[in-house]
């Protein structure tokens, strides 16, 4: 409150008009109290003047001025004033206190030219003779109508000044007990005017810093209280909707950052009104901050300023498919529209990153053309032998045979590469497809290895198992883990020379199971390693499709650990050999 200026202003004028009324009363009252005084001091004299007059008409008739003088000092001594006969030519005749001799003329008195016109006169000013203030009063003497001289009684005004003064005095300190008072009342006034306005801004001022909690504590009643109640009121109806507000901002912020579309706001200026974080990421912009600045300056493509130009000369949306450099190097679908709301208008754009999709798209066209091709070549050749048959070879008792062999093998080798491309099919289709459960590890690589025993024996390799002590369990899909081995194995026997050796062993660590198909074969170069697992990716073409791969083994053998929640890996060496380990998860005890 003390340090309100709205209150100090208010205090000093509301003070400075107390004090400016209380002392009215002492200059009013000294003036009239000192007229009244006057007055009553005038009607005294002209009362003597009149009485004075009946007595010295005759004298003034004889010319006796002596005895005049003698009269006029002893009324003077009796009644305490002064008194002078002058003539009507203004010639003082006698005078109770000064010698007559020395007296001036007295014609151009106000008092004597004021008796002359009107029968009676007064004056009040400083008596050149006695150089105080005084009352004059005077009434003429006439003789036959004719005016023969004045009679004039003055009297000393210093009794009456300084009976004005005490008065004055007593009013003065009056007055200032009056105002002292008067000083705590136009306190507690004007504090009442100030605090709320004091309040009022002081909240207004939070308001305007954002702070909407400051509530305005409500004191005063009548028009003040009002305000400030409609204040409070407005102020939490404005935190209410400031808050709303918010609410809908992170809300609409929130959905847009969780998008997985780019959203681009721009107004018809081109300025940038919101570009959410993956409309950031896929633009390749650093900064959150771009809001208000150009659209070429923040996303630097010119595809997508083309796409907002389109669509704010269109009705309808433009759609387009860029691409942005990277790195990555993305294909980004654009949709861009035009937007009229409220004072704004301009055009909304929406990336879509289909680089996936279109990476999915080439992997499909690049599959079908490879399971053609891979069909074609057998096809092919049975078509070839089958043709060679019928012109004749059928009766070729040397080679007939060898060529229904072929043809038999081409049509094994299809079989084999429909049964992949199936279990490609099975595996990509999901989780629905197996059906999970305990599976001992030890049951499943019996199968596998009595499997391929006889080419092993065949090709003179040896298989080696080794076991862990425990029994070890995981979860997965029995089959999917016998196709995962029987890959593993089979290929590690296939791409093995005579008299190597292949071993198979498991073990636990941590809560896995790690399952290893380990051979002394041919190896595999680092640069091959990391295509191996692609589909229809063979190392040597010629020597897989001799023996009777597809490519598809180790392919399907990663999609189903990945499927049962597991991985693969590889290490191998040229010309030393390969170890394929393979991680699935444990079963629950
Ligand atoms: P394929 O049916 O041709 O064997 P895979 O997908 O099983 O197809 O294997 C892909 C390629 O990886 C094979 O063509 C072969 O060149 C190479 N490969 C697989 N296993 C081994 C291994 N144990 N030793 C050497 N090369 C291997």
């Amino acid at each position: 409150m003390w340090t309100s200026r709205l209150f100090w202003k208010l205090f000093i004028v509301y003070g400075g008009i107390n004090f400016a009324l209380a002392a009215m009363f002492p200059l009013l009252l000294t003036n009239w109290q000192e007229s009244l005084l006057i007055d009553q001091v005038q009607r005294r004299l002209d009362g003597m003047a009149i009485v004075l007059r009946s007595e010295v008409e005759d004298d003034l008739k004889l010319g006796s001025y002596d005895r005049l003088n003698s009269l006029a000092k002893r009324l003077a001594r009796e009644a305490d004033v002064r008194v002078t006969l002058i003539a009507a030519d203004g010639e003082v005749i006698a005078d109770s206190d000064e010698d007559v001799q020395k007296m001036q003329n007295h014609s151009n008195r106000a008092e004597l030219i004021e008796a002359r016109a009107v029968g009676q006169g007064a004056s009040i000013r400083r008596s050149p003779t006695l150089g105080i203030r005084m009352l004059y009063a005077a009434v003429p003497v006439k003789s036959d109508q004719q005016l023969v001289a004045f009679v004039r009684l003055a009297v000393n005004l210093e009794t009456v000044d300084r009976q004005v003064q005490q008065r004055q005095r007593v009013l003065w300190l009056c007055a200032f007990g009056v105002a002292l008072l008067a000083a705590p009342i136009t306190y507690l006034i004007v504090r009442s005017i100030a605090r709320p306005l004091t309040a009022l801004t002081a909240s207004a001022r939070a308001i305007r810093g954002g702070d909407y909690k400051r509530s305005i504590p409500l004191q005063s009643r009548g028009e003040l209280g009002e305000l400030a109640t409609a204040f409070d009121q407005m102020r939490v109806d404005l935190a209410s909707r400031v808050a709303q507000l918010e609410d809908n901002n992170t809300q609409m912020s929130t959905v847009l950052g969780g998008m997985v579309e780019g959203v681009l706001a721009v107004d018809a200026n081109r300025r940038v009104l919101l570009a959410n974080r993956a409309c950031r990421s896929l633009l390749g912009i650093s900064t959150s901050d771009v809001a208000g600045r150009g659209l070429l300056e923040v996303v630097r493509n010119g595809d997508i300023d083309a796409a907002v130009s389109q669509a704010m000369t269109s009705d309808s949306p433009h759609t387009r498919e860029i691409s942005v450099i990277g790195p990555p190097r993305r294909v980004v679908s654009v949709f861009a529209t035009r937007f009229a709301a409220g004072p704004t208008s301009g055009a909304i754009v929406v990336l879509h990153d289909i680089t996936e999709l279109r990476r999915l798209e080439n992997l499909r066209r690049e599959f079908v053309a490879n399971v053609s091709h891979e069909l074609k070549t057998p096809l092919a050749s049975i078509k070839a032998y089958a043709e060679t048959l019928r012109m004749g070879a059928i009766n070729d008792q040397e080679n007939n045979l060898g060529f229904v062999d072929r043809i038999s093998e081409q049509a094994e080798y299809l079989h084999q590469l429909i049964l992949d491309l199936l279990q490609l099919a099975r595996v990509e289709a999901g989780q629905e497809a197996f059906q999970f459960t305990d599976v001992k590890v030890e049951a499943v690589v019996d199968r596998c290895v009595s499997q391929v025993k006889q080419l092993a024996e065949q090709k003179g390799i040896t298989l080696n198992v080794v076991a862990p002590a425990e029994l070890c369990k995981i979860w997965a899909d029995s089959d999917g883990v016998f196709t995962i081995l029987s890959n593993l194995v089979g290929n590690a026997v296939k791409y093995t020379p005579s008299g190597g050796e292949v071993e198979v062993r498991w073990w636990r660590e941590d809560d896995e199971m790690i399952l290893e198909v380990k051979d002394t074969g041919i190896g595999i170069a680092p640069e091959d390693q990391e295509r191996i697992f692609e589909r229809f990716y063979r190392v040597h073409k010629a020597r897989s499709r001799e023996l009777g791969g597809t490519g598809l083994g180790l392919s399907i053998v990663k999609h189903l650990s990945q499927s049962f929640g597991g991985s693969v890996n590889l290490t191998s060496e040229v010309n030393k050999g390969s170890v394929f380990r393979v991680a699935l998860p444990l079963a629950v005890a």
